[in-house]
């Protein structure tokens, strides 16, 4: 018995090194599509053999056993799978016994493991609904070919709407239930966040960060992950600038950073500063903050007791941001151009550091390009006009692209 299974695990790692040299063969793109269409379809019955025997250890160990688990912590631990997925053959291998068009099309190469999953899973539902199973299984599998695994649950969905549409909204309720969105602060005061959605919420959020984000720039070089959060981030920074969201203790929910003066400078030996009132944050990140926001001065004593309040006064005021909103018209990083309703004045010398809140002073910049202007990037222009993007460290003149009204002539927004 021992030296079948050698025999027949040489055969197929030898059938597999024959594939493989193909690959050196120099061969033409059509026979290289007909070879790749017959070994993903050879790859699929693999899968299927796979499952069978599966089941085939599953039913054993039950039987040996009285009905633990063994097969599934098996897959997990010794050919580490993960748990989702050892559970998920070890529940399709009981299914298929008795889906039988599933199984051949499966055994036959012409379906895969994730569009055997879902339909097993489908005909579990339909048929605890009530619903005789055969008819829709030929509906599945016959779709199952034609398809990739995401369309293969639409149709299933729809199918199962068909039959049950009472089911379909429980099934939606249900995963509404599921909800929930950690966020949590970790010892250095960064943040982790998790969380789950269901459809409509989920979608909805979805929707409003892609409609943050925009298209994606060539020389955008953040992670698909950084651009999510940057998007959420701005989203929640519109939402505070927006001013509409309700008062607590009075105040408008906004960022508050207390600070020494010797913090704000970047003084040598200067201490942190506060966020909300307990979060340490360096004096560069007070500096960007502060780079954009209403500013409330308040005077302390060394015990920290409020002596004076000041005005409230924002780094560049209503009408000079109208204003600048009006000459730029989008962002003045060359070469980009984010609408201006999308950006946020920038002083070409930081406020902390004296800069002064003129027109003449301040750009508008998109948020991407505003994180890149304050660390330190600068655009270039070479003398064959091109722009290109500096990293910090060398030495340049400030410099923004050119406002679209030095250009062109304001439009008239009413028109004639
Ligand atoms: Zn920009």
């Amino acid at each position: 018995m021992r030296s079948q299974v050698a025999g027949r695990l040489a055969a197929l790692a030898a059938a597999v090194h024959g594939v493989r040299e193909c690959a050196g063969l120099g061969l033409a793109s059509e026979e290289l599509t007909e070879l790749l269409r017959g070994v993903f379809q050879q790859g699929n019955g693999l899968e299927a053999a796979f499952t069978s025997l599966v089941g085939a250890l599953d039913r054993s160990e039950q039987q040996r056993l009285h009905g633990q688990a063994v097969c599934q912590a098996w897959l997990h631990e010794e050919l580490h799978l993960s748990e989702g997925a050892a559970y998920g053959r070890v529940r399709l291998a009981r299914a298929l016994p008795s889906r039988p068009a599933t199984a051949s099309a499966f055994e036959a190469g012409a379906i895969g493991f994730s569009h055997a999953v879902t339909v097993t899973r489908t005909l579990d539902r339909i048929e605890a609904g009530g619903t005789e199973p055969e008819l829709a299984e030929s509906l599945l599998v016959d779709r199952a070919v034609e398809c990739d695994p995401g369309q293969l649950r639409d149709f299933a969905k729809d199918l199962r709407h068909r039959l049950n549409p009472r089911e379909v909204a429980a099934e939606e309720d249900r995963a509404h239930e599921f909800r929930f969105l950690d966020v949590r602060q970790r010892w250095d005061g960064s943040f982790e966040l998790t969380g789950q959605a269901g459809i409509e919420q989920g979608t909805r959020l979805r929707t409003a960060l892609e409609g943050v984000l925009g298209r994606k720039r060539k020389d955008d070089g953040r992670s698909p992950g950084q651009r999510r959060m940057d998007a959420l981030d701005e989203l929640a920074r519109r939402a505070l600038d927006s001013g509409e969201l309700p008062a607590r203790a009075g105040q408008k929910p906004h960022l508050l950073v207390s600070t020494t003066l010797e913090t704000l400078r970047g003084d040598p030996e200067a201490g942190v500063a506060l966020l909300n009132w307990k979060t340490p944050i360096s004096g560069a990140m007070v500096r960007r903050i502060a780079s954009d926001a209403e500013l409330v001065p308040m005077l302390v004593d060394q015990q920290g007791n409020p002596l004076w309040l000041g005005r409230r006064r924002r780094t560049g005021n209503d009408k000079q941001f109208l204003a600048l909103m009006q000459r730029d018209r989008r962002c003045r990083w060359p070469g980009c151009s984010r609408e201006p309703d999308h950006c946020q004045g920038h002083h070409r010398v930081a406020w902390a550091k004296g800069g002064e809140t003129n027109l003449e002073d301040l750009a508008l910049f998109c948020p991407f390009h505003h994180a890149l202007w304050t660390q330190g990037y600068r655009p270039k222009r070479l003398p064959d006009g091109r722009v290109i993007t500096v990293p910090p460290g060398e030495r340049l003149e400030p410099w923004f692209g050119p406002a679209v009204a030095e250009r062109a002539p304001p439009v008239d927004p009413v028109g004639p």
